[in-house]
């Protein structure tokens, strides 16, 4: 079974309203309200591709009950560390082609809640294995905590993929415990390094010959429409991927995540896991769900996706 965390989980909420009008009072008849996170994402994907996936994470009060009744109604397997503050809401305001978003930041852990995350986290992975942990820290715990997580699977031989950004995925890079794979886009490698990275092999290959990079065993640069260049130990390779009407492709990298979880529980060969993360970002951007995959269209993509080794 994959374990898919998600430590800062939101009831994701959009409003359609046109026009919108400032400092006015806008009525709202559409509106959609659905569980989010990046790792909500990874498992729902999951569990579209057939596997077995436990949901995890830290939820609390009304708004961590309505995520809880999202995911078993998408039989979502879950468990998650509840606690009294209530978890956050975030909203999308659709208007006029454009969105505008409100993203609360969620509430802070103490020192006690990070530790009783952690003990959950390791009596779980009993059951598990391999681990997907996706998307920021909440606030109140410190920056190294995913270092932690990273650290307690290690000792058990649970491979990680990490999927975060900025101080939080730095603070793993520079301790002595790597995750298994990392999937940062090129705007994220860019922010952590301080220094330009851009969609072209070269300029991607030099940063991830940084020191920080080192014991890492996949490392999956997403380039949104133009595929990925991967490093796999010492071997890189690019995949080129077809041209796509693309619905929406928000969560098209958590899509990417679940699909390479999935491929590895299968022990796919290289190539293979490299083209069903691959499809499965592809399938994710051709629906309008965040999150959502038609499994129908796989074999299609799949046979479209070119993994050429550079
Ligand atoms: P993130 O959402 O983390 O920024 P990307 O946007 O790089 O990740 O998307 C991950 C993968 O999803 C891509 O490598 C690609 O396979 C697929 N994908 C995303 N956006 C598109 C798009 N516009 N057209 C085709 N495929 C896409």
């Amino acid at each position: 079974m994959i374990l898919a965390v998600t430590m800062n989980p939101s009831v994701d909420i959009s409003y359609h309203v046109d026009p919108f009008k400032l400092d006015d009072v806008n009525r709202v008849e559409h509106v959609s309200k659905t569980a989010g996170g990046k790792g909500l994402n990874v498992a729902r994907v999951i569990v579209q591709m057939g596997e077995n996936v436990l949901a995890t994470g830290v939820l609390g009060g009304t708004i961590g009950e309505y995520i809880i009744q999202e995911l078993n109604k998408n039989s979502i397997p879950n468990t998650f560390l509840k606690i009294e503050k209530e978890s956050r809401n975030c909203i999308a305001i659709l208007h006029g082609g454009k969105q505008t978003e409100i993203l609360e930041t969620g509430p802070a852990l103490s020192e006690d809640e990070g530790k009783a995350c952690l003990d959950k986290y390791e009596e779980l992975l009993s059951s598990i294995s391999l681990v997907t942990i996706s998307g920021s820290l909440p606030k109140g715990l410190p920056a190294d905590f995913y270092c932690n997580m990273v650290e307690i699977s290690n000792r058990r031989g649970i491979r990680v993929i990490l999927d975060t950004s900025g101080e939080a995925l730095k603070q793993v890079l520079q301790q002595g415990e790597k995750p298994f794979a990392i999937k940062p886009n090129t705007a994220e490698l860019s922010q952590m390094l301080g220094m330009d990275v851009n969609n072209d092999s070269n300029s991607i290959q030099q940063a991830l010959k940084q020191d920080i990079f080192q014991g890492i065993e996949w490392i999956i640069v997403s380039m949104g429409s133009e595929g990925a260049i991967v490093r796999h130990q010492a071997d890189y390779y690019r995949i080129t991927i077809p041209k796509l009407d693309v619905i929406n492709p928000v969560g098209s990298g958590d899509a990417t995540v679940a699909g390479f979880a999935v491929a590895l529980t299968r022990d796919n060969p290289p190539e293979t896991l490299l083209k069903t993360a691959m499809t499965t970002g592809m399938l994710n951007a051709m629906e309008s769900g965040t999150g959502s995959i038609n499994m129908e269209k796989f074999d299609h993509y799949f046979d479209l996706v070119k993994v050429e080794k550079i």
